[in-house]
């Protein structure tokens, strides 16, 4: 007999798969000897109430034992001898497009301008270690794109269409754990995404798919309004379909897509810095407990959202026991975001704290930033979010000394509009200078971002604090540019066959959306083929 409960439980008896059959057999009236198997369908976290709950549906086998394996497998056959389709770009959108190409019958050529997903761990190092970005392989560039480093987080609140659930079992079927099908909040960790990264690349090779390092786009083909293939650093490839996945961060994909008049639009993004608490205090605050989480908690997460002077200021992407890393993609500008490993037990928890910003926002006196190097853009070129984010990280880099070295202020400073005269410790690897990042961030944005933690700080106890560290800047939000497609189609609005996909065509935010838009861009790609 196979019985379904919903369960809630002290996180001690959710521990593991022992503790939760002898609640469940003292619980449910069964005899614990008849109980083979007990397998946790979902669970989440209940810390609203001074007692922690662990509430979950969990599925048990009485006198029979589980068969078959928890994840749906997909199957991919051979497509050496398939109809190419270009895939441009290797993050999550780009290797979930190329894999459902193969589904499809169809043969993925994806091209990267980056490295393999463990040869870039190199560069990645020489950010904190030389201070020398690479801009060609860095946190947002390479194998794997900008979430193969991170915290791996594949939570969404995306209700788009597409196949959320089919995502993560894709995930599993390269090595995730399958804990992800079941966790509220899934994420698989820095330490293990590069090898479920290198398992996805493994499958298309072997199918007859390629895969193509190093290898740049610098150019799309196009001949009476349809795609013929794309410019490379290393040459010309020729397909009738190119799925365009280069991400947030390949600005001088935009500025080539917009000197050859592809339709773009400006974009909404947000904007702050990286606010670092030590981890036992973000603990301590989440399970209201002096004793923080305890054994059998994991690193307590949060989230804050509200609104100040019509605009949105909120927590993002938050890495309980993680670290801030250094994302810049190019020399001569500084930027931070997070990651964590798949254990989150580091002593530090970092989330972005950022201000929705509109593209109209960018025009206004409050928002101007002096940058020499960077050419001005026309108020109504699409491409002047872009450049106002550009500008902010120039700015920053100038700020952390014209290294990677990042200005950082002591969150109650920040408030007080105060200069730190010292710096609590941080997990961010090349150093930080106090800097009065009130003086210097856009009055909009620290206007809004002071409101804005002074109410978290009355939403929660002891979050506004001068043990935290605000970390400049956060601008790789979302992408500043959307590249203009059919919502039908998904092909570009007047170029045939191109499909523009995922974060940096703006029409994903995560890994999971991502992932998502890329598997929708290959099944337009078939449509469009007649394949
Ligand atoms: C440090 C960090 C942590 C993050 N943490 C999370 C998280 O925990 N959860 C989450 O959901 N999201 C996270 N994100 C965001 C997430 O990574 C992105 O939303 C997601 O990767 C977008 O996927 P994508 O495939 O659209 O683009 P990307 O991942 O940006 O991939 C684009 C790829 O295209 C390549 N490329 C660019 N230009 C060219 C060109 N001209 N020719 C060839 N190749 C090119 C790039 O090298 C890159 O590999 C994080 C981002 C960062 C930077």
């Amino acid at each position: 007999m196979v019985y379904e409960f919903q369960i809630r439980v002290l996180p001690h008896e959710a521990a593991n798969e022992q503790s939760l059959t002898q609640y469940i057999a003292r619980n449910k009236g069964l005899d614990q000897r008849t109980i083979r198997a007990v397998r946790v369908i979902r669970r989440s976290i209940d810390a609203r109430q001074r007692t922690v709950y662990v509430n979950l549906l969990v599925r048990v086998f009485v006198n029979e034992a589980p068969v078959g394996e928890e994840f749906a497998r997909r199957e991919y056959g051979d497509v050496t001898a398939c109809k190419p389709v270009i895939v441009v770009g290797a993050g999550p959108a780009g290797l979930f497009a190329a894999l459902k190409l193969i589904e499809c019958g169809l043969r993925p050529v994806v091209v990267e301008r980056g490295k393999d997903v463990r040869t870039r761990k190199v560069d990645l190092a020489n950010i904190s270690r030389t201070h020398s970005v690479n801009p060609e392989s860095n946190y947002c560039f390479g194998e794997g794109g900008a979430g193969a480093y991170s915290d791996g987080k594949l939570y969404t609140r995306s209700k788009k269409r597409g196949n959320i659930e089919g995502v993560l079992n894709v995930f599993c079927q390269h090595g995730a754990s399958t804990t992800i099908l079941s966790d509220a909040h899934p994420h698989i960790g820095t330490d293990k995404l590069p090898r479920v990264i290198e398992y996805i690349r493994n499958t298309i090779i072997s199918c007859g798919g390629e895969v193509r390092f190093e290898t740049r786009m610098e150019d799309i083909v196009i001949k009476n309004d349809k795609v013929k293939g794309i410019m490379t650093n290393n040459g010309e490839i020729l397909a009738d379909a190119v799925i365009l996945a280069t991400g947030h961060s390949a600005k001088d994909v935009y500025r080539s897509l917009n000197d050859s008049n592809v339709a773009l639009e400006a974009k909404g993004f947000a904007i702050g810095v990286r606010l670092e608490h030590p981890s036992e205090l973000i603990d301590r605050i989440q399970y209201h407990s002096p004793k923080g989480r305890g054994k059998y908690l994991p690193a307590a997460e949060y989230s804050f959202t509200t609104q100040v002077e019509g605009r949105g200021v909120y927590s993002f992407c938050m890495c309980p026991g993680g670290v801030v890393i250094p994302s810049a993609s190019a020399k001569k500008e500084l930027l931070v975001n997070g990651m964590s490993p798949s254990h989150r037990g580091g002593a530090w928890s970092n989330s972005g704290m950022v201000v929705q910003v509109n593209p109209e926002d960018v025009l206004l006196p409050e928002m101007q930033i002096e940058c020499e190097d960077i050419e001005a853009v026309a108020s109504d070129s699409p491409l002047r979010v872009m450049n106002f984010q550009e500008r902010l990280e120039r700015l920053c880099w100038q700020m952390g000394n014209q290294r990677q070295t990042a200005p950082a202020q002591r969150m109650t400073d920040f408030v007080n509009r105060k200069l730190s005269y010292d710096l609590p410790r941080s997990s961010y690897a090349p150093g930080l200078i106090s800097s009065p990042m009130h003086f210097w961030l856009p009055q909009f944005v620290s206007s809004r971002l002071k409101r804005g933690f002074e109410q978290f700080g009355r939403m929660s106890h002891g979050f506004l604090t001068s043990e935290a560290t605000m970390i400049g800047v956060e601008t790789r939000t979302s992408s500043p540019v959307r590249i203009l497609r059919d919502n039908e189609t998904l092909q570009h609005v007047t170029v045939e066959g191109l499909f523009p996909c995922g974060e940096g065509a703006g029409y994903a935010g995560g890994i999971v959306s991502a992932a998502v838009d890329g598997e929708r861009c290959a099944m337009s790609a078939k449509e469009y083929l007649g394949v």
